[in-house]
């Protein structure tokens, strides 16, 4: 059992492995993680894993630029290669809306150099062969967009934070947490106390029950994504770009042959997080247990740019819920009024791609250093005190992630 580490990380997901691995290498002191399952066993593991590198949410591009630099320095670490899927994107827009939002990620891409081209909507016909359409498009293709097995990624924040000494207790849970006055002095166990100089809880979806614990409850909801997987078939080349396709409320890659396809619900599914269970295999949103309901709701407006998905066989259907906020920012810093414990939640679908440059800001932020990143948008307490079990709140969170277009 841990003794007194200077750092404790509750949650073994892509966010508490990461931020492990930039404590570590800091050198500031000891690092436990604690966790119940196994790691990446919840939201983590479930994900597609778009490493999308712009993005016009403030804040986000740099998170994922550094989050390729972490790559690479892990890599480099463990003398071996994550295989990221280097295949691009295509950004379809098919109404003046969406047309108006690439226009705007095309300036970004210039402003950042990144590499952005205009490509002829028959080029990309040709490029994705499941893809037709009658509409009229702009599609923009950025060609070192990327994607990578998620759990692989947290398994190498992992090992490389355990060659830098730092521990993991799995299959412990963390069911309280210890104070005195306005400071967390460290979390109970099932088996013990474990006293700690900084608390970070990096719960993913749970993060607000310990938060709550602390006095504040943060500005998310469990909010249900999802995609499916067809079965392997002619139409889906394992080389092709991943796909984003706002019109149809959707995004797709390749996986294992087949085609892995999201829908984003008009209204998503949320639940109360006191009622999520600790193990995601068991039903979280049992209202619509295999995403059928949004399949019949969406599922034409993706036909429209998918001819063939009406006669195409699925083989998979994969739900977790994930830590949304109304505004599709991170939830990333200290607690009001609370000393000794971070916070680094909130999802918005982004969080493996921007898993390096959260783990290094909270890094930053543990050891008493300003960060180098800008983080004011992703303040726990920037929508004033609320109460994040409320069904309100829940719709609040739910709309955030059902109004997302982008990668
Ligand atoms: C279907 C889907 C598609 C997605 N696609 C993308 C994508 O394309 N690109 C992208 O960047 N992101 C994507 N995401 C989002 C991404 O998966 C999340 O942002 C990320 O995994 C969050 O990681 P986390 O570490 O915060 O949470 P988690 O992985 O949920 O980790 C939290 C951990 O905390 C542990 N825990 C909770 N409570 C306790 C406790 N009391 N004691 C001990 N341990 C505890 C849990 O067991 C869990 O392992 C997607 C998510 C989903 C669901």
């Amino acid at each position: 059992m841990a003794h007194h580490p200077d750092f404790l990380v509750i949650g073994g997901g892509v966010f508490g492995c990461s931020i492990a691995w930039h404590l570590a290498r800091t050198g500031a002191g000891k690092v436990t993680v604690v966790e119940r399952q196994g790691l990446a066993a919840a939201t983590t593991s479930r994900a597609a894993a778009l490493l999308t590198r712009m993005r016009l949410k403030p804040g986000q591009t740099a998170l994922g630029t550094e989050t390729r630099r972490t790559i690479d320095e892990i890599e480099e670490e463990l003398g071996f290669s994550l295989e990221q899927h280097r295949v691009g994107s295509l950004h379809i827009a098919a109404s003046p809306q969406t047309r108006g939002e690439l226009e705007k990620l095309a300036a970004a891409a210039a402003e950042h150099s990144e590499p952005f081209e205009w490509i002829d909507p028959e080029d990309a016909f040709k490029r994705i062969p499941w893809l037709q359409t009658e509409r009229e498009l702009r599609v923009g293709f950025m060609p070192r967009d990327s994607y990578l097995d998620p759990y692989r990624l947290t398994m190498a924040y992992a090992d490389a934070a355990k060659a830098r000494g730092v521990e993991f207790l799995l299959e412990t849970e963390v069911t309280g947490l210890m104070r005195s006055g306005d400071r967390i002095t460290g979390v109970r166990t099932e088996n013990a106390n474990i006293e700690a100089g900084c608390v970070i809880d990096a719960a993913g979806p749970w993060a607000g029950l310990l938060a709550a614990e602390a006095g504040w409850h943060l500005p998310l909801a469990p909010v249900r994504s999802h995609y499916w997987i067809t079965a392997p078939g002619p139409l889906f080349p394992k080389d092709n770009p991943y796909v984003i396709l706002p019109d149809a409320r959707a995004y797709t890659r390749p996986e294992v042959g087949g085609l892995l396809f999201g829908l984003r619900d008009k209204a998503s599914l949320t639940c109360d997080p006191r009622e999520l269970p600790a193990d995601l295999a068991a039903p979280v949103f049992p209202e619509d247990p295999e995403g059928w309901d949004v399949l019949i709701e969406s599922g034409p407006g993706l036909q429209e740019f998918f001819p063939a998905l009406a006669e195409t066989e699925l083989a998979h259907y994969v739900a977790a819920p994930s830590a949304y906020t109304p505004d599709g920012q991170f939830v990333l810093g200290a607690l009001p009024g609370v000393t000794g414990m971070l916070v680094a939640s909130g999802c918005c679908g982004a969080g493996i791609a921007c898993s390096g440059g959260i783990g290094r800001a909270i890094a930053e932020l543990a050891t008493g250093q300003d960060s180098h990143f800008e983080l004011k948008h992703c303040r726990p307490d920037r929508f004033g005190e609320i109460d994040s079990f409320s069904e309100d709140w829940r719709k609040r969170c739910a709309e955030g992630r059902s109004g997302k277009t982008s990668g």
